[in-house]
């Protein structure tokens, strides 16, 4: 085994690497850029290696300075993380031709599998189910359109060189089409530096269903079973749990076999992913399930796996690149319970899901369950990289007790003043069809309204922050508790006058919280919510969000990339204005109200700071 590790990553991945690293011995090196001059992944390495400045092409996605940094410190061994250069096969060359240990996928694995289109004609070869389309090289506009008419409405448009949920559009009839590939081909040029497109038929009753795969130099291949990622927002993955629900050994057995028989195809080592999409219209069944992609790196989602089998899968990489055989053969690996994993994000569920930003002057993550993350109190989070906070992970006997843990979990999240999607998570957990395990990729888009708290503080939420402002019978304040109950007041009942009206709250099950005071205002933090609140009421949190004046700011540094609206133009409440890109992601801007454009600032292809003012929507005379 090697000495030295260095990671080529930051955040809460990094962080992970570090932890098992450290407990085989390694020395750990850390690369870092400007921005993250203070990180965690920085603090908990043994050595640390400046990169370059913030941006990430000039320092993570920097394969030379990377390289560099790993010979100037001596060391060993690279693990790309995921993300970054994790799938950059030029990067894994460099570094094995620099005579170090790569720890992820052969170099010859991540060309085959990199592109979504010759890696299904790769799984065709090798007798593997794949999603039905066209993934031809004509890329001709009225090509790709009557492809997709012969296909058949709807069809999912996708970047061939397309990750994390980015360059994917869903299109529902044939003059969306044309639209629909415009929109994709600009995201996919912009993310991926390539705007080929493949199309593939839009499954309907969609479940994203993958399957660990780990192989080693002696031609070993083993799968750890499968995960389930079906609840997505936008493509993009929210909660995943293992095994997946309503999984038969029939099925699972024909989707592990075809996910090793996918591995051997391509003479997989290491740790890699078989992406599936599962027609689950009549429940899980192994003539549905068709293969979608490989993922060769780590996944995210991996310690879910890790909890069910009892295994290190970072150990099992670091184990497997120095030349090891494979930790376990496939009969020592065996399913036990169920684990679920859910992605905290610095973002505003309330304001469309726009990510946030700024200094995480509180941040509580719940004990008792794994957390694994990349920030500690007082870190900041920036617009340069993955707005991911934290993943809580749980682990329980039933798939019920772990929904239970999971919701309690993301309830017990205390964030300000960046805003998180704490609370939606705890909704989302404790879903009576999700608990029922009715999930598919649609689960969020449907609910979405009953899992995002509204802007303004619920009746329970305000009879929360009544009850903290209630003397104690002991002559103390509610406040000076840790975590209060509100369950104290006679009768257990509260009473609270809400816009004149009066309520009276049974306060014993709902009402948990806790108050703090941070940055000197007070915070009530209750079900993953966080509110600031004066004497006698909770504030609803930012004025704007609640009685917009009609202009439309850019929430966070980014580059306009499409305006949809003309000056003069008549705009109707939720109607898209504009297309801003930050964050790695396009997010539509909607107009507050319905109203008239009357200024029209934006500018398509312009930069913009944060706070700018993009558009002007003066309202309709009553
Ligand atoms: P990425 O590389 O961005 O992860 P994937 O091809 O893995 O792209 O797809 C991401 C998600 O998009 C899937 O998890 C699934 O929710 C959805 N998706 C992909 N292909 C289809 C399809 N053919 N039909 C329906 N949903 C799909
Ligand atoms: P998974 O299937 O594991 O969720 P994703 O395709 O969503 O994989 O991407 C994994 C992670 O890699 C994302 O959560 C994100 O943090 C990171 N990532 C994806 N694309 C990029 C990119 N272009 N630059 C940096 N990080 C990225
Ligand atoms: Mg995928």
């Amino acid at each position: 085994m090697f000495k030295s590790l260095l990671v080529a990553n930051r955040g809460e991945i990094a962080c992970r690497v570090f932890r098992t690293a450290h407990r085989m011995g390694l020395r750990t090196i850390a690369v870092y850029s400007e921005a993250d001059a203070n990180a965690l992944h920085v603090r908990e390495a043994d050595e640390a290696v400046l990169i370059g400045p913030a941006a990430a092409r000039e320092s993570y996605l920097d394969a030379g300075k990377v390289l560099a940094a790993a010979k100037a410190t001596g060391a060993e061994a690279v693990h790309p993380g995921y993300g970054f250069l994790s799938e950059n096969a030029d990067f894994a060359e460099a570094v094995i031709a620099a005579g170090l240990v790569w720890v992820g996928a052969p170099p010859s694995a991540i060309r085959a599998m990199g592109l979504k289109d010759a890696a299904k004609a790769l799984m065709i070869a090798a007798g593997v189910p794949v999603t039905p389309g066209y993934m031809g090289e004509d890329q001709g506009p009225e090509r790709l359109r009557a492809e997709a008419d012969a296909i058949g409405y709807p069809v999912l448009i996708k970047a061939v060189a397309g990750g994390g949920g980015k360059g994917m559009r869903r299109v529902d009839a044939a003059e969306d089409f044309l639209d629909g590939l415009q929109s994709c081909r600009r995201e996919a040029a912009a993310a991926f530096g390539d705007d080929r497109v493949l199309i593939e038929k839009y499954i309907l009753s969609p479940r994203h269903i993958e399957v660990q795969v780990f192989g080693d130099l002696h031609g070993n291949v083993v799968h750890l079973f499968e995960r389930d990622c079906s609840l997505q927002r936008r493509h993009q993955k929210v909660i995943e749990e293992a095994p997946a629900p309503g999984m038969t050994p029939e099925v699972r057995e024909a989707v592990c076999a075809a996910a090793v028989k996918a591995a051997q195809a391509v003479g997989y080592v290491g740790a890699g992913t078989i992406e599936f999409i599962a027609d689950a219209s009549e429940g899980l069944r192994a003539d549905r399930i068709w293969f979608m992609e490989m993922n060769t790196r780590l996944q995210v989602e991996h310690p879910v796996t890790e909890a069910i089998t009892g295994q290190d899968l970072v150990e099992w990489q670091l184990r497997v690149a120095a030349g090891e055989v494979l930790p376990k053969r496939q009969e020592e690996l065996a399913i036990d319970g169920w684990a679920m994993e859910a992605r905290l994000y610095a973002e505003n569920p309330s304001a469309g899901f726009l990510p946030s930003i700024g200094r995480l002057d509180r941040l509580r993550l719940p004990e008792g369950v794994r957390v694994d993350t990349g920030v500690q109190e007082g870190d900041e989070v920036t617009a340069f990289y993955d707005p991911m906070i934290a993943k809580l992970i749980v682990h329980a006997p039933t798939r019920q007790a772990a929904a239970v843990k999971l919701a309690e979990a993301a309830g017990r999240v205390e964030v300000w003043p960046v805003r998180t999607n704490a609370a939606f998570l705890a909704r989302a957990a404790a879903d009576e069809g999700f608990v029922a395990g009715r999930v598919d990729t649609g689960f969020i888009e449907r609910g979405v309204d009953a899992l995002v708290p509204g802007v303004e503080p619920s009746i329970a939420v305000q009879a929360a922050a009544a009850a903290a402002l209630i003397p104690r019978p002991d002559g103390g304040a509610w406040t000076d508790l840790a975590g209060f109950r509100a369950n104290a007041p006679a009768q257990g009942l509260v009473s609270v006058s809400i816009a004149g009206q009066a309520y009276r709250i049974e306060a014993a099950r709902t009402l948990q919280g806790r108050v703090a005071t941070v940055g000197g205002r007070e915070i009530l933090f209750i079900h993953g919510e966080a509110w600031p609140f004066g004497p006698g009421r909770v504030e609803a949190r930012g004025e704007s969000e609640r009685l917009s004046d009609g202009v439309v700011l850019s929430p966070m540094p980014g580059k306009v990339i499409a305006i949809e609206v003309e000056a003069g133009q008549r705009v109707s409440r939720g109607q898209k204005l504009l297309t801003l890109e930050a964050m790695k992601m396009e997010h539509g801007m909607a107009a507050p109200f319905d109203g008239r454009v009357v200024d029209l600032a934006a500018v398509a292809g312009e930069q913009v700071a944060e706070g700018v003012v993009l558009v002007r929507i003066e309202a309709d005379p009553d």
